[in-house]
């Protein structure tokens, strides 16, 4: 087995040598501005050893890895009634269409979707003005990273409110089925700025251990969910992460991941390792097109599947 700083080098190497690196997203005008050249990797053992390669210590805009930990604050907050109002199977759709929540009486797919992560926040919102809410949920991943330095990108999440004409499409949807409590613009201000947390891959894949080690953080034995929990939301990364692209990134990548538009994304090899990728260019499901590239490497050279034994 090639030692775990040596294929993180390489890594770095290659996906310099590539000259396609995808589109960075534009529909949210703050996020078009990104260099589409940065690339940056880290990786949290279980053990509590970190290495990091290229642009990791960058902070850049998480956007929709941040459902994964709405949603363990959600489940927290109200147990399993959070499945009365959010599915849990892949949409085969883009992370932003519409078109199933007609058919199924507003209820999204999965929470990972926008029209799910939206109904997500209208529950952290509940007893809560939405600052408090925002509030909240960084707090809760300032103390998953260990790093009271993490903070929302409030230009970001500007930037998105005045385009997110598809959000505030979806919101006002869901509130028509009665699958909204707060009115559209006080839930999707939580949204927006869940989204525009703003974090480095070593913060990222620090934030994320918790999923690679049963729901407790490794370093000081705090349990944050049950170990069902963090099972179920590897579960839902697997199958959903990706949106219409997780299939492609389970066959590829073979461990559980959830992408960002802003190009990060963040995998779980339970048992062993949290690892964020950034890569800001996207594939044409708005993945981070390096990203899984270099994450079908890293597990491939390092043999980390859960569908390949040890
Ligand atoms: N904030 C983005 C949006 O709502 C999140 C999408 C994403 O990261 N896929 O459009």
């Amino acid at each position: 087995m090639p030692s775990l700083r040596d294929v993180l080098d390489e890594i770095v190497a290659e996906m310099a040598g590539y000259s396609d690196r995808g589109a960075v997203a534009s529909y949210i005008p703050q996020l078009g501005k990104i260099d589409p050249n940065k690339f940056g990797i880290a990786v949290t053992l279980t053990n509590g050893e970190v290495l990091v390669a290229g642009d990791a210590d960058e902070p850049f805009s998480i956007q929709s890895i941040s459902k994964v930990f709405t949603l363990a604050l959600a489940l927290g907050r109200v147990g399993d009634t959070l499945w009365k109002r959010v599915g849990r199977e892949p949409s085969g759709t883009p992370f932003n269409s519409i078109v199933q929540l007609e058919r199924e009486e507003g209820i999204p797919r999965n929470p990972f979707i926008n029209a799910g992560a939206i109904v997500v926040s209208d529950v952290l919102l509940a007893g809560h003005q939405p600052r408090e809410a925002i509030g909240e949920i960084v707090s809760f991943v300032r103390s998953l990273a260990d790093d009271d330095t993490i903070v929302v990108d409030g230009d970001v999440a500007g930037s998105e409110r005045v385009t997110g004409y598809r959000n505030f499409a979806l919101a006002n949807y869901l509130k028509g089925f009665g699958n909204l409590n707060h009115a559209p613009e006080l839930t999707l201000g939580v949204y927006f700025h869940h989204c525009a947390i703003a974090m480095n891959c070593q913060q990222l894949a620090n934030a994320g251990r918790f999923l690679a080690n049963a729901g407790r953080v490794p370093s000081s034995g705090h349990t944050v969910i049950s170990s069902e929990r963090a099972k179920r939301i590897n579960a839902l990364m697997l199958t959903c992460g990706h949106y219409d692209g997780s299939g492609e990134f389970a066959f590829r990548v073979g461990i559980p991941g959830k992408s960002g538009v802003g190009g990060g994304i963040l995998a779980i090899v339970p048992g062993v390792a949290s690892i964020a990728v950034w890569s800001p260019g996207l594939n044409a499901r708005g993945n981070s097109m390096l990203g899984s590239i270099a994450l079908e490497q890293l597990t491939k050279r390092m043999n980390w599947s859960i569908f390949s034994p040890k």
